[in-house]
C-alpha cells in the first residue's frame, strides 16, 4: 500500500500503460508499480515504499531522456506535477518536476522574462538541467544549471532536502543526472530576454557549408548561439518545397540583438552557398521553437553526443551520409562564451568548443546495432568528452564517465556512494557507487 494523493498503478490495472507513456518509443519502462505522483508527498512515500523493500526506482516526467528502461521496482511518473510560480523581482521561477519548458517559456514571458530553454519546448524543465541544459541563449548565459537557485529532492533515505548552493550534492546534481534522487521542484533563473533575431538558413549539405559555419562562429559575438544540421529531408508533400527530398545543412540561430545587427553579422554566412530557405527575422521569444522545428511527436530514437575542441567538417559530413546502413542526423553546436565559466555545477569539458550530437530514427531497426554504430562513428571523433543530454539511450560505463573532468567524476562517486550507497536511482546515465 502507498498512501499518495496522485494514483498507483500495478501492471495489467488501467492507468499502468499510459502511467508509463512516453516521448522515446525505443522502450517502455515495466516497473513493478507506478506512482503517478500528484506532489512532493507523493514522490516521498514512493521512495520509502522502494527503499524500505530494496527496490529500485525511475522517474519519468516527458519520456524525452530515456536511458535504462527499468524491468522492475517503482517507477515515480512527475507528468502530473506542473505547478509553475514566477517570482517577477528575482527573476527567478519555482517550477515542479513535471513541468516542460513551454509553460515556463508562457509564463515567463509575461513579465518580459525568459528562461534557458532549449531546442524543443516540450522537453521536461528537471531532467534537462539536470544534464547541463544546453540552450538557445547558451553562449550568453551559459547552461541552464548555472541559474539554478534551489532543488528540492528526495534521496534514497525517503528524506526530502533543499539544496542550496554550497551544499554538496547541490552541484553534483546539475550536471549529474537523476543519480541522487527524485526532484520535486526547482528554483531557476531567469533572463531578461523577450525578443530575439533568429531561425534558420538552409542550404545544400555539404562539407564546404560546415567549414564555411564553423569559420563563421570564429568571428561571431557571445550573444549569437548557432548549431548546424544535417538532415535528408523526405520526399513528402508536407515537406517544405525547396528542401524536399534533398539533403539539407539547417544552420539555427539565436541572436540577442536587433534585426539589423543580426543581419550584419549573419551576411557572411548567406553568402557562403546558395540558400534554399531563410526563415532568419525577430521573433518574440515565445515562438523561439520555429528555430530548430525539433519533431513533437513521440516516436523511436537512438543518439549520442560528443564535446569536440575543434571541428572537422569532412568528418562531421561523412557522418551524415544518407546512404548509410545507419543513417545519422548530425548536428553541430557552438559552445564557448559563458558555457566556459566557472559554476558550482558539475557540467564537464565546460572549454569544448562545439557539441556533435548524432541520432537515428530507430523505423525498425535494431537498437542495439545503431547504437554500436553510433559508438563507433563517436569514436572516430575523438572527442573530449560526452554530453549525456543527446545520449538517448543507454550509455556505457565509459560513456558515463567521459562526460566529466576525472575530479568531478570521483566527486559523483564520492557522492553516490555516501548517499545511495545501494545504488536506488540506476535507471539513467548511471554514475555507480564504490565497492
Ligand atoms: C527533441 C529533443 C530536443 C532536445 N533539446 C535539447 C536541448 O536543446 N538542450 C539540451 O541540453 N537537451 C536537449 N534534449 C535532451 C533532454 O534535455 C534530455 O533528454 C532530458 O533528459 C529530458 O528530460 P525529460 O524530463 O524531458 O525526459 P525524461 O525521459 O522524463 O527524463 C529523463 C531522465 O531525467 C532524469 N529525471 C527526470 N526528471 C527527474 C526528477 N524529477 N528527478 C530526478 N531525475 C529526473 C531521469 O534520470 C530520467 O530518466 C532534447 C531532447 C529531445 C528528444
Amino acid at each position: 500500500m502507498i498512501d499518495v494523493d496522485g494514483a498507483v498503478f500495478r501492471p495489467g490495472e488501467p492507468g499502468y500503460d499510459t502511467g508509463r507513456d512516453g516521448f522515446q518509443l525505443a522502450g517502455r519502462h515495466r516497473p513493478e508499480v507506478v506512482v503517478a505522483a500528484a506532489g512532493a508527498a507523493d514522490v516521498r512515500a514512493a521512495v520509502e515504499y522502494a527503499a524500505t523493500r530494496d527496490m529500485p526506482v525511475a522517474v519519468q516526467a516527458t519520456g524525452h531522456g530515456l536511458a535504462v528502461t527499468a524491468e522492475h521496482g517503482v517507477l515515480v511518473s512527475t507528468r502530473a506535477m506542473t505547478g509553475v510560480r514566477v517570482d517577477v523581482a528575482a527573476r527567478t521561477a519555482w517550477v515542479e518536476a513535471g513541468t516542460r519548458w513551454r509553460q515556463v517559456i508562457e509564463e515567463a514571458a509575461r513579465h518580459g522574462l525568459a528562461p534557458l530553454s532549449g531546442s524543443s519546448p516540450h522537453v521536461g524543465v528537471v531532467g534537462y538541467t539536470l544534464g547541463g541544459g544546453l540552450g538557445l541563449l547558451a553562449r550568453r548565459y551559459g547552461y541552464a544549471a548555472d541559474h539554478v537557485r534551489a532543488v528540492e529532492i528526495v534521496t534514497a533515505d525517503a528524506r526530502p532536502r533543499r539544496l542550496v548552493p554550497g551544499d554538496e550534492l547541490f552541484g553534483a546534481l546539475l550536471g549529474g543526472g537523476g543519480n541522487f534522487g527524485v526532484v520535486t521542484g526547482m528554483e531557476i533563473g531567469l533572463v531578461p530576454v523577450t525578443r530575439l533575431y533568429g531561425g534558420g538558413l538552409y542550404f545544400p549539405a555539404s562539407a564546404e557549408i560546415v567549414a564555411a559555419w564553423r569559420d563563421w562562429t570564429a568571428t561571431v559575438p557571445d550573444g549569437l548561439t548557432s548549431a548546424v544540421g544535417l538532415i535528408p529531408v523526405p520526399d513528402v508533400p508536407e515537406a517544405p518545397g525547396p528542401l524536399r527530398g534533398r539533403h539539407v545543412a539547417h544552420v539555427r540561430i539565436a541572436h540577442l540583438g536587433e534585426a539589423a545587427e543580426g543581419d550584419r553579422i549573419v551576411a557572411p554566412l548567406r553568402a557562403a552557398g546558395p540558400v534554399l530557405a531563410d526563415t532568419l527575422r525577430e521573433l518574440p521569444f515565445t515562438e523561439s521553437a520555429s528555430i530548430s522545428n525539433d519533431p513533437e511527436a513521440a516516436h523511436a530514437y537512438a543518439g549520442t553526443g560528443v564535446l569536440l575542441d575543434g571541428l572537422d567538417p569532412a568528418a562531421a559530413f561523412g557522418l551524415a551520409d544518407p546512404g548509410a546502413e545507419v543513417p545519422c542526423i548530425v548536428q553541430v553546436r557552438h559552445l564557448g562564451g559563458a558555457l566556459a565559466g566557472p559554476s558550482p555545477a558539475l557540467v564537464g569539458h565546460r572549454d569544448a568548443r562545439y557539441v556533435l550530437h548524432v541520432v537515428t530514427p530507430l523505423d525498425g531497426r535494431d537498437p542495439g546495432a545503431v547504437r554500436a554504430a553510433h559508438r563507433s562513428l563517436a569514436g572516430t571523433l575523438k572527442g573530449a568528452g560526452t554530453f549525456l543530454n543527446f545520449q538517448y539511450g543507454p550509455a556505457t560505463a565509459e560513456q558515463v564517465r567521459a562526460a566529466y573532468d576525472p575530479g568531478a567524476y570521483r566527486e559523483l562517486v564520492r557522492l553516490k556512494t555516501a548517499y545511495d550507497p545501494a545504488n536506488l536511482f540506476r535507471f539513467n546515465h548511471n554514475v555507480p557507487p564504490a565497492g
